[in-house]
C-alpha cells in the first residue's frame, strides 16, 4: 500500500502543475488502483477529481475523454459505444470486474504507458492524440516513443469520430493480463496495425501497414502483412508466455483484427 503525508484537491490544473514540481516525491492521483499495488511513500498526493476531468463529449472533428473519465464510462457511454464500432468498449470490457472499471483512469493508464494495456493499442490503432498540460497536443504514438515519463499532466485524449475497428487479445484466463493484444483500424480506407502486451509498450507494425494501405486486400495480401508484422515486431518472453508463442499468436489476432475492419 502507498503512503502519502499530504493530500491536496486542487481546484486548476495550474494548481494541479505547480504542486507536481515542487518536490520529486509528489504524484497525482487517478484511481490509485495501481499506485495502491506499490509499497512507495509519497510527499504530497494530488487529486484532481475536482476539476471535472471525467467527461466523454463529442467535438466538431473529435471525441474528447478526458483524464479522469473510467474504464466503466468508455463501456456504457454512448458515444464510446459507437465509436470504431465499440472498440474502446470492447478492449477495456473484460479486464477484472466493474467496481475494478469503475475506479481505474483512462488518464493515468496512457500517461503510464503501461506495457499489460489494453487500452493503449486500441487508442494507438485509433491515431489518437494526448492533451498534456504542459507538453500540448501530440501524438500517442509520438509519445508511446518517448523513452522516459514526463514530469507533466495528462488532461484528455482526443480520438478522431470516423473509423472501423477490432481489438483481438488472448489471456490465460478471464481475469489475467493479455498474453499479446493488438488493435486494427480503418480510417478514410487506411489501415493501422498496433501490436500491444510484447509484452512491451505497444507500437504499430509500419511495415504491414504499408502492405495493407499499397495494394487490393486479398487473402494473400493480408498473409503476406501478418508475416511482416511478425518480422518486424520485437516480442519478449516473460511468465505468461514467450516471444516465440506470442508472435506466433500474433499473427493470427492481427489477421483476424483485419478481416473484421475490412
Ligand atoms: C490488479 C490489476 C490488474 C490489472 N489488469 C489489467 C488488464 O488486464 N488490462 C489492462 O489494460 N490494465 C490492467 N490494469 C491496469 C489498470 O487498467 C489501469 O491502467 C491502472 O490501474 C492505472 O489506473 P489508475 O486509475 O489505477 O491509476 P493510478 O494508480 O491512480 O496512477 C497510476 C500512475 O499514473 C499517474 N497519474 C494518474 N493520473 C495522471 C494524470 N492525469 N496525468 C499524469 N499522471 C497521472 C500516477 O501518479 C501514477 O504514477 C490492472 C491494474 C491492476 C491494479
Amino acid at each position: 500500500m502507498f503512503s502519502f503525508k499530504n493530500y491536496i484537491a486542487v481546484t486548476s490544473l495550474e494548481e494541479a502543475y505547480d504542486e507536481l514540481l515542487k518536490n520529486k516525491k509528489n504524484i497525482i492521483l487517478g484511481g490509485t488502483s495501481y499506485l495502491r499495488m506499490g509499497n512507495v511513500a509519497y510527499n504530497t498526493a494530488i487529486d484532481l477529481s475536482n476539476l471535472e476531468l471525467d467527461y466523454i463529449k463529442e467535438g466538431e472533428t473529435c471525441i474528447h475523454i478526458g483524464a479522469m473519465a473510467s474504464f466503466r464510462d468508455l463501456e456504457i457511454n454512448e458515444i464510446t459505444q459507437q465509436l470504431f464500432d465499440g472498440v474502446l468498449d470492447r478492449c477495456v470490457r473484460g479486464i477484472l470486474g466493474v467496481q475494478f472499471r469503475s475506479n481505474v483512469r483512462v488518464g493515468a493508464t496512457v500517461f503510464s504507458k503501461y506495457g499489460f494495456s489494453d487500452l493503449i493499442p486500441t487508442l494507438l490503432a485509433m491515431d489518437s492524440t494526448v492533451v498534456l498540460y504542459k507538453g500540448g497536443e501530440i501524438s500517442l504514438e509520438e509519445y508511446l516513443k518517448e523513452e522516459s515519463l514526463r514530469r507533466d499532466i495528462l488532461v484528455e485524449i482526443k480520438i478522431k469520430k470516423e473509423g472501423r475497428g477490432s481489438f483481438q487479445s488472448i489471456r490465460k484466463s478471464k481475469t489475467d493480463y493479455a498474453i499479446t493484444n493488438t488493435c486494427v483500424t480503418k480510417i478514410d480506407d487506411k489501415i493501422r496495425v498496433a501490436i500491444g502486451v510484447r509484452p512491451g509498450k505497444a507500437v504499430l507494425s509500419y511495415r504491414a501497414m504499408e502492405i495493407l494501405n499499397n495494394n487490393e486486400r486479398t487473402e494473400e495480401i493480408i498473409d503476406r502483412a501478418c508475416e511482416a508484422m511478425s518480422e518486424e515486431i520485437s516480442f519478449g518472453s516473460n511468465m505468461r508466455g514467450t516471444a516465440e508463442y506470442r508472435r506466433a499468436v500474433s499473427k493470427n489476432l492481427v489477421k483476424r483484427a483485419i478481416q473484421e475492419v475490412l
